[in-house]
């Protein structure tokens, strides 16, 4: 095939070898973090690229999630792109944990910087994408029917973004107002005066429910599992502070690249029982008066492994929430019983627990009354019937596979991805996917996500690099070997092995009780390190992808 078809001049246009021409080089689906910067990356490469989003605008999850109380959870400034300086350069934030209305106004501001918005078309959701290997690139449809082809189908759909409603009989009967919290509306929402519901209490949940205590009438939890929740934190940062990050840009990216999921914070070397009770008690009063995720994972490296060490730091955040809700009935409800410390994603809070305080506010148990239906009016479970003016479902995601599913995805000979994943994901690097040529997954399964936009740096470099080596070489198809996806996939599992993590029932093992056939748990996450991430993905590069069918 001819190289041609990677320049920007001949792409869309000609191909000297015969073959149809393709509408451009590559198409990328989803103008979120990953998205854009996977845009100007293959635009630096001189390609000719097609950004699909079914947003209004950029910025994907930050996009999507407008609900109340939404912000980051990991420090703002690890949180930016890090590849620009002049961007690091002018870009101050405002506050250590930002709240979602900057981070959005953030990837507005480098889209406009970048001038991505030119290559992007929105309100264009992706309905199908087919290889075909005539085209040897992909087609892809849109919900309007309109069809576009390119050499390069890049995925850059996000690990939760898709979100769900449970499965309660008349949801859709409800004639107050209601919203999923990654649904939620762009215009301003009052609760003042209002009698609202939140069914869920994930990070999503929490951050809702806190700000809506604020002014709603009254405010009904309807908690099925509770979580394990530790103080954010949260400060502004001053103009000096500010400065003195800025300085520390090189510094604090480079110990991103060095920590085990890229966050500021890593595993304490320490085991929990090779110190003192009084050493290990200062220790974590001292993680649960720091801001940040250092209580998750820069806790005793071995308590997401040990059982023991896990019930020790359990019963620490347990006698915390007691400390903090005064009705101990309730506090006890509060605190997980089927799951320790940190084996799913720690929700972080800003006086979430104080909110049970406050005389406006009932928690359900739905553990010991069930929701058996919503009704026109409101909730009915199984100790009667409550009216509400609005229900919020803070329920989660379809995670890591579910925004693959939603996409009719099929490579060669008509295969669809989502039956060939029936059984768990396989891949290769969590990138590529045998039998699904030329595409690859920017955050997909597999991958090490942590620090997510650590993460997405380092996958869009990744497939850049690849396909800058399919240009530079002639080539134009690009398919995982099943032996390499085979080890991939095997080593994934056994790095998995052990960590309690994966024993229990959430996004990351990619359960979901409101989706058919997401009621197994699988091994959805690379688990290793982000370092060991990187050099297996660099080690593949240099010598050249000897674990890729290149033609
Ligand atoms: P989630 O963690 O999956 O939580 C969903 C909640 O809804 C759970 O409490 C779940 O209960 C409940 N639920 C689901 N179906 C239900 C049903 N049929 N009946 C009753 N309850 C039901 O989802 P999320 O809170 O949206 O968070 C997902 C992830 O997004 C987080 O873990 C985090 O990675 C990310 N996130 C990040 C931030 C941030 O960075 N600041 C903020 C929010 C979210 P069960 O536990 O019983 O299933």
């Amino acid at each position: 095939m001819a190289v041609s078809q990677l320049s920007p001049v001949d792409a869309a246009s000609s191909d000297v070898s015969g073959a149809p021409a393709l509408d451009h080089d590559a198409i990328i689906i989803g103008a979120g973090m990953s998205g854009m910067y996977q845009l100007h990356r293959l635009r630096e490469l001189g390609l000719k690229v097609r950004v699909f989003e079914a947003g209004s605008g950029v910025g994907g999850t930050w996009y999507w999630n407008r609900y109340p109380g939404a912000r980051f959870d990991s420090e703002s400034y690890s949180y930016g792109y890090s590849f620009s300086p002049e961007l690091l350069a002018e870009w101050d934030w405002s506050e250590h944990f930002a709240p979602q209305p900057e981070t959005l106004r953030y990837l507005n501001h480098v889209a406009d910087r970048f001038d991505l918005r030119r290559d992007m078309r929105f309100h264009s959701r992706v309905t199908a994408a087919h290889y075909d290997e005539a085209l040897r690139g992909w087609a892809v449809t849109l919900e309007d029917g309109s069809r576009h082809t390119a050499r390069f189908l890049i995925t850059a759909i996000g690990p939760l973004s898709a979100p769900t409603l449970p499965r309660i009989p008349g949801i859709e009967s409800f004639t107050g107002q209601s919203c999923h919290t990654a649904r939620w509306p762009h215009e301003p929402v009052s609760f003042a005066g209002k009698r609202v519901a939140v069914i869920g209490t994930g990070a999503t949940g929490i951050q809702t429910i806190q700000e809506v205590a604020k002014t709603a009438a009254t405010l009904t939890i309807f908690q099925r599992t509770p979580n394990w929740c530790a103080p954010l934190h949260n400060r502004p940062i001053s103009k000096d502070e500010m400065a003195t990050i800025r300085a520390g840009y090189p510094e604090m990216f480079r110990r991103c690249q060095e920590t085990f999921s890229c966050f500021l914070h890593t595993p304490d070397p320490r085991g929990t029982f090779e110190v003192t009770e009084a050493e290990r008690e200062a220790f974590l009063e001292e993680l649960y008066a720091s801001p940040g995720f250092g209580i998750w994972v820069g806790n005793f490296r071995d308590y997401l492994v040990d059982r023991e060490a896990n019930a020790v730091v359990s019963d620490f955040v347990a006698r915390k929430i007691r400390q903090r809700v005064k009705d101990p009935a309730v506090a006890e409800k509060l605190i997980p019983t089927n799951h320790g410390f940190g084996t799913r994603r720690v929700p972080l809070e800003t006086r979430y627990y104080e909110v049970y305080n406050q005389p406006n506010v009932r928690l359900v148990d739905l553990r010991e009354t069930p929701i058996e239906a919503i009704t026109p009016a409101g909730i009915l479970t199984s100790a009667g019937e409550q009216a509400f003016d609005m229900i919020i479902y803070a329920t989660g995601f379809d995670a890591i596979t579910g925004s693959f599913d939603r996409i009719d995805i099929r490579g060669l000979d008509g295969v669809q991805l989502k039956e060939s994943w029936a059984g768990g994901p396989q891949t290769f690097l969590g990138v590529m996917v045998e039998g699904f040529p030329n595409m690859a997954m920017l955050m997909g399964p597999h991958t090490a996500l942590g620090n997510i936009p650590r993460s997405i740096e380092y996958n869009v470099e990744w497939v850049t690099g690849l396909v800058r080596h399919m240009r530079d070489h002639g080539l134009t198809r690009a398919d995982a070997r099943p032996e390499a996806v085979a080890a991939w996939t095997e080593h994934v599992k056994s790095i998995g092995a052990g960590l309690l993590s994966n024993e229990v029932n959430s996004w990351f093992t990619g359960y979901n009780s409101n989706v058919d056939g997401k009621q197994t748990r699988i091994i959805a996450r690379y688990s290793g390190s982000a370092p060991d991430y990187r050099a297996w993905c660099d080690a593949v590069a240099a010598k050249g992808y000897p674990e890729l069918l290149l033609d």
